[in-house]
């Protein structure tokens, strides 16, 4: 790495992405309908024989790569959630780039482990998460790259937490619960630990209760599955869900959970970041019965891609699971009994890890407590006024009562009937999209075809929002013109 050079192509970067943020919102915000297979015929057989200069990487980024992007940092960026990005968040993941240091084990580098178990405890203060989980109250947190791998690890330390009690042929005997608006990693990350199928349970949820899970509804699974002789391992509670927003009521699954000796999971990906807030800090209320908890700062947390903190209660249980001994990492920190020398690679799947901890540090030092309270109130006063003027509107309905940023409704049926209102939804959301001036994504909840606008964009402002409106607006009536209403 020539320093000289590395200055040179760095500030060429920096430049190239100044200007595309200065622009973003001039380009369609999804990729243009474009032919799967565009870029195979535009790029080379083969890598170049010889080094570029960086300007003609640039150009080739610029005509090739940027017509094919959804570009997910435009403010009318409204779709699946959002993933923040910031100038912090850049400037942390620069450092963490730059630095490029593997905090595998403590003695790989020191500081970055520990500042990753204080920027962990820093966060889960913020949050208003219990102590317990904290390294200052007994348990801990890791930084991982995805909500996907710290369920997965989850699961595999409650699977073994249960079968160092039964014996390792009870596998089969083990039941995990999730609602049916439990995000689909953890059918993933159950299967990955060889629950077998037939043992995810998928409860029923319903529009009384929000769509949130209720502990009822649990139990009548749990004991009907105990009644058979099964061990009810695991329970996802999820505060924020992907579709809907919806919250699980984490007290309740957590007297459940624990009547049980089930490990309680509460997956705060999404609206984890809205807990800075003390407002909303009563969705996480029973926390304190979890096993662990997890919140994606790279969603809506002014945190480049990527960044998940995972808590636990008890790190042992984590790191027997995951623990590997080889000689040539032995250090310190092996055994991870100090909270200051841990080696983090014995609490996530992978060995070799990335310096996200610096990340994370320099967005909260940069914004603050106060700047991130900003920028989560910022945008649920948006999705808020958002939600009551669709309310106001006859042709609309609100779907689900919006909780957080996320705004979920769709066209009423009375203007074609129940079996064309999907259909006129589809057309109403494609429109929209088609227009390059915003893009949202749908759900399907009861049947029913529902569209979510999700707001939390970091450069996303009212006036963003208000747009918004109007285009869809604008696109109803002539959608609704087409089926002549
Ligand atoms: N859980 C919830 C509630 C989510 O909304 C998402 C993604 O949107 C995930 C989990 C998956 O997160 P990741 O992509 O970090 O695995």
């Amino acid at each position: 790495l020539d320093p000289v050079a590395f200055a040179g192509d760095s500030g060429a970067v920096l430049d190239f992405l100044a200007e595309y943020y200065r622009d973003v919102d001039k380009y369609p915000v999804r990729a243009a309908d474009l032919e799967p297979g565009r870029l195979r015929k535009l790029l080379p057989e083969a890598a170049p024989e010889h080094g570029e200069p960086m300007e003609d990487v640039l150009e080739d980024v610029r005509r090739d790569i940027l017509p094919g992007l959804t570009h997910w940092q435009s403010p009318s960026f409204f779709a699946y959630f959002p993933m923040n990005a910031s100038a912090a968040g850049f400037a942390g993941e620069m450092l963490s780039a730059g630095l490029n240091v593997v905090p595998f084990v403590w003695a790989a580098s020191p500081a970055a482990a520990e500042l990753e178990s204080v920027v962990v405890d820093w966060m889960g203060t913020l949050l208003g998460l219990p102590q317990r989980l904290l390294f200052s109250g007994g348990g801990g947190g890791v930084l991982q790259g995805s909500t996907c791998e710290a369920v997965v690890c989850t699961l595999a330390a409650a699977r073994d937490r249960a079968l160092h009690r039964l014996g390792h042929d009870s596998i089969i005997k083990l039941v995990v619960y999730a609602s049916d608006q439990t995000h689909v990693t953890f059918q993933k990350g159950a299967r990955l630990v060889g629950i077998p199928p037939s043992n995810f349970r998928v409860i029923q949820t319903t529009p009384a209760s929000g769509y949130g899970l209720t502990a009822d509804a649990v139990r009548a699974a749990v004991d009907s599955d105990v009644a058979r002789g099964l061990v009810p391992l695991y329970l996802c509670a999820t505060v924020g869900t992907t579709g809907l927003g919806a919250v699980d009521h984490v007290r309740e699954l957590g007297e459940e959970a624990r009547r049980h000796g089930m490990w309680l999971h509460v997956d705060a990906a999404y609206a984890g970041s809205a807990a800075i807030c003390p407002e909303f800090q009563g969705y996480l209320d029973g926390a304190e019965l979890a096993d662990s908890v997890s919140m994606n700062p790279h969603k809506w947390f002014l945190t480049n891609a990527d960044c998940c903190c995972l808590w636990v209660a008890s790190p042992g249980a984590l790191t027997s699971a995951l623990s590997t001994d080889p000689e040539y990492l032995k250090n310190v920190g092996t055994g991870g009994k100090k909270p200051a020398a841990i080696d983090y690679k014995d609490w996530q799947i992978s060995l070799s890890r990335r310096f996200r901890a610096i990340k994370l540090w320099v967005v909260l030092r940069r914004y603050g407590a106060v700047g991130l309270r900003a920028h989560v109130r910022r945008h649920v006063a948006a999705a808020k006024w958002l939600e009551r003027t669709v309310a106001a509107d006859e042709r609309f309905e609100v779907v689900v009562p919006r909780k957080f940023s996320l705004v979920c409704f769709r066209l009423r049926a009375g203007f074609v009937g129940d079996d064309r209102v999907d259909e006129l939804n589809r057309e109403l959301l494609a429109a929209v999209n088609a227009s390059g001036r915003a893009f949202m994504t749908h759900f399907v909840v009861d049947g029913k075809f529902v569209i979510r606008l999700a707001v939390g964009g970091a450069m996303t402002e009212m006036r963003h929002v208000m747009d918004v409106w109007d285009l869809l607006q604008a696109n109803a009536d002539q959608v609704l013109r087409r089926y002549q209403l």
